[in-house]
């Protein structure tokens, strides 16, 4: 585990770092002229004044703050101390809007403390405090980043696996002695469901006392609140939902993210066909012609990226091969693009299809495809050419916001992306689609090999270094399997040992090279062993695999978060840039742990997976949920051209996963504008700073690379971690609790939907109800292991008896249990008898053969395909039940 050596709040107390002046100014140093850091003069003078335990600030004028980071939807408090009348106004800014202002007023004859609470509204992002007074002291100000609750709750809100671990995060701004319970309602049956005692977890580094609520081991389906029982009042929790779907859903909802980008077609109530024309391949000299037009192609299709209407490719093949991973892991046949295909494979024709576009004969590619920009210097008339453009309106009004622009502007060039790990990296997604394909397509999975192959050929002319990289087992093991040619196989084989002896002595794999993560190659060879459980290397590398997450295990932040931080390989512990991303590094840590933990069977690592996720759907310091519509909380506004999107102006797009919460100076404090990627450990934020510096001015800092912008790459790296925990828990499966279905009649009351309650409990079966007296008293026979009828029954008082005994008989057909509880009612038998013939789905069925015989439960006999019981009571029922789950 990896602690830092000095906590956030001394990281954030720095007063050298104009970052902090509202989390904690306490007017200590100055610039050496003078000037108070991080504050502007607005009018008059401010100065550092002496004061007994230290130093403050004397005012007489105005002065304003830099900006600061606000969560926008809690509450927060100013603190200081103030000496004298002092009046603050806090400035609350979304974006680039000003929104309103919040006045406070402190008098005091001697140093006195305030506060000056406020709340900000929902679209809100960051605050700037202008502080007036004639002649006044001011010290200590403080203005906490996450809000002013003394309580808060942080879950996984899109909710938990039946087996899945079950840790929520609750915080308190003071300390709480003594034992804290919680307790589980389960709301579906109102009762408490589960209780316990509070793990402490110490004080965060984001300044709050945490503790932590272990519910695992409830794997029941529902819906759920947690209460924690302070000792001033009870905390409860938003609904907390336990279900099976639950990576499934989620794996669906990031795949939808890629059909909204898709480019070159109608994507209703997001955009109109867009890029429907060539695009030029244009030499950038910097002359009078704009570039020269070398050729025109058509690379219409594939998708938008990064928040903006260019295609930024270089991620579309890590995106391919995971939508190819989880078409191959997960049955998700949901058909909705309007293709008759199951979505995923649609949408990896889709990337697949644009791949074989943008390829050149000689096997590389060419470069992102985007804007053309011409700039003139308005003093000296000066002219160049640029192919660092963005489309930033709605794509078919096709115009950027440039000075001058060219007619027909999306331009390429040839050769971005011919560097040989680029190429590699597209060579195996086409590879992947290829093996995805093949039962569905022959002609497209010819078509994908032979393009995979033509650039493999490129790069064993041009690239020999790269010939043992980690890329080529997928790429020839898929070959293999798209082409059952044997020799693909054995070019695996040859691999792998090469790429085992590179593994250091700490576990580490050096450092990380390629577009998609720095998890390899423990990940290509865990894949090779999922789909060749009897690899003749199986145990070397699963001893690889354990070797590599014992090293990872010393960059986890600990409770109650135990995140996975960013790294570089080289040195444990230091955070860095070298990687691409942030929620694609904690999902890529997912992805290793799902995949070790599902072949090893070993629970923790599936527990250190699901922190991952939990992190990136809302267990994070600000509660908030990163992935677009999987929560329940998230960012205001998201970065880029959705906020255009005539179906949201807040630019949130189904499924969009941002790059995530990092730190505020990585923007504009650093000289090293390569650090951007740093996270977590200085204070985090969550917003855009467009206006804070200039748009076009991307060499000085990485502003654009705002924490929320959508990158494909955290989608591509949550597939991966999705389809590997969505596959692990299907594997390591208890058995699926059964459900039966209970027929009653509620004409004189509820006493009977309620009657067997306790008892369905005790033999662990889940139950839905159906009323006789129900309009439409319809229910699905294939959802259920058995029917009860309830003595109360009278067999559809209102509906159309006919429509009833269509499902009825269906069931029979289906052969589902049915247990009838009032035996000697003969209301029930004759009910029985009359809906055991007629019409069904496709056809009509006859009376059925045969009649009652005696059975350890009462009476029983076939009708049709289905056992049918006539049990004596409820403790016949209860062995029945009992019986039918072996
Ligand atoms: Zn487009």
């Amino acid at each position: 585990m990896h602690t830092y050596d000095r906590p956030l709040s001394k990281l954030f107390d720095d007063p050298d770092d104009p970052v902090n002046v509202l989390v904690n100014c306490s007017f200590e140093l100055t610039d050496e002229d003078g000037s108070l850091i991080g504050w502007r003069v607005l009018d008059g003078t401010a100065q550092q004044a002496p004061r007994e335990d230290g130093k403050a600030m004397r005012l007489s004028g105005r002065v304003i703050s830099n900006r600061f980071e606000m969560n926008a939807r809690v509450p927060y408090e100013l603190t200081g101390e103030a000496r004298g009348r002092l009046v603050g106004l806090v400035h609350i800014i979304e974006h680039d809007r000003y929104l309103r202002c919040e006045r406070f007023v402190h008098q005091s004859d001697d140093w006195e403390p305030f506060s000056w609470d406020f709340h900000p509204p929902p679209n809100a992002e960051r605050a700037e405090l202008e502080l007036l007074a004639e002649d006044a002291l001011v010290d200590n100000l403080y203005l906490d980043g996450l809000g002013a609750e003394e309580y808060g709750i942080l879950d996984c809100q899109a909710g938990y696996h039946p087996r899945g671990t079950k840790r929520v995060i609750i915080r308190s701004r003071k300390p709480v002695p003594g034992d804290i319970r919680w307790e589980l309602l389960d709301t579906l049956r109102g009762r408490t469901h589960a209780q316990g005692i509070l793990e402490p977890t110490g004080r965060s580094l984001w300044g709050r006392w945490t503790w932590v609520a272990d519910f695992t081991e409830c794997e029941r389906e529902g819906y759920y609140l947690l209460r924690v029982h302070m000792p001033d009042r009870v905390v409860e929790s938003a609904p907390i939902r336990i279900w099976n779907g639950v990576y499934r859903h989620l794996t669906y909802l990031v795949a939808k993210y890629s059909y909204l980008q898709r480019c070159g077609v109608e994507i209703p109530g997001y955009h109109k066909p867009c890029h429907t024309n060539d695009a030029l391949c244009r030499i950038t000299d910097q002359n009078e012609d704009y570039g020269e037009i070398e050729e025109y192609r058509d690379v219409i299709g594939g998708w938008h990226d990064a928040g903006d209407y260019n295609k930024w490719f270089h991620y579309y093949g890590y995106v391919l091969e995971a939508l190819t991973l989880v078409h191959k892991r997960l049955d998700l046949n949901r058909v909705s693009y309007g293709d008759p295909l199951p979505d995923v494979l649609s949408e990896i024709f889709w990337g697949a299809d644009f791949f074989l576009k943008v390829q050149n004969p000689d096997g590389s590619f060419i470069g992102p495809i985007h804007g053309w920009f011409t700039h003139r210097d308005p003093e000296t008339g000066r002219r160049w050419n640029s192919n660092w453009a963005i489309f930033w309106e709605m794509p078919h009004e096709d115009s950027g916001g440039g000075e001058v622009m060219h007619p027909r502007s999306r331009n390429f060039d040839y050769h971005s992306h011919d560097s040989p790990l680029i190429v590699l990296d597209f060579a195996t997604a086409l590879a992947t689609a290829a093996r995805c394909v093949r039962e569905v397509d022959h002609r497209r999975t010819w078509t994908y090999v032979n393009a995979s192959l033509r650039s493999v050929n490129y790069l064993e002319k041009l690239a020999p270094e790269i010939s043992s990289h980690p890329y080529w087992v997928t790429l020839w093991y898929d070959l293999y399997r798209a082409t059952g040619r044997a020799e693909y196989k054995s070019r695996v084989d040859e691999l792998i040992p090469g790429i085992l002896a590179e593994q250091a002595e700490d576990g580490s794999f050096g450092n990380p090279s390629g577009l998609k993560h720095p998890f390899h190659p423990v990940t290509v060879l865990l894949e090779l062993v999922i789909d060749e459980p009897d690899h003749p290397l199986r145990d070397d590398i699963i001893r690889a695999a354990e070797r590599k997450l014992d090293w990872m295990d010393t960059h986890i932040m600990g409770e109650p978060y135990d995140l996975m931080l960013q790294c570089t390989e080289d040195d444990p512990g230091d955070v860095t840039s070298r990687s691409f991303g942030r929620n694609a590094w904690i999902a890529n840590a997912a992805y290793v742990y799902a995949l070790a933990g599902r072949i090893t069977g070993r629970r923790e690592w599936l527990r250190r997976a699901e922190a991952q996720i939990a992190w990136i759907l809302g267990r994070n310091p600000h509660g908030v949920c990163q992935v677009v519509d999987a929560g329940r909380v998230h960012p205001g506004r998201y970065h880029g051209w959705p906020n255009w999107n005539e179906n949201d102006l807040h630019g949130s797009l189904t499924g969009g996963i941002i790059n995530g919460i990092t730190i505020v100076d990585d923007h504009y404090t650093r000289d090293d504008a390569t650090s951007w990627t740093t996270m977590p450990p200085l204070f985090p934020i969550l917003s855009v700073r467009r206006e804070d510096i200039p748009y076009s001015d991307h060499l000085l800092v990485n502003a654009r690379h705002d924490s929320n912008e959508y990158w494909s790459l955290h989608h591509a790296a949550f597939h991966q971690a999705m389809s590997a925990l969505a596959a692990a828990y299907r594997e390591l499966d208890v058995p699926e609790r059964p459900k039966a279905c209970y027929l009653y009649s509620n004409a004189d009351g509820y006493g009977d939907a309620r009657a067997c309650d306790e008892l369905f409990e005790r033999c662990e079966w889940d139950v839905d109800r159906v009323a006789s007296d129900s309009r439409y008293p319809h229910f699905d026979p294939r959802a259920y292991g058995a029917v009860v009828v309830g003595r109360s029954w009278r067999g559809g008082d209102y509906v159309d008896a006919e429509s009833l005994g269509i499902t009825v008989r269906h069931s029979f057909q289906l052969g589902v249990t049915w247990i009838l509880l009032p035996p000697d009612d003969p209301a029930s038998i004759e009910w029985l008898d009359r809906v055991s013939s007629g019409l069904v789905p496709y056809g009509e069925i006859d009376q059925p053969e045969g009649g009652w015989e005696p059975s350890d439960y009462g009476k029983t006999r076939k009708i049709h395909g289905s056992t049918v019981h006539l049990v004596e009571d409820e403790d016949g029922l209860r062995q029945l039940l009992i019986k039918l789950k072996e």
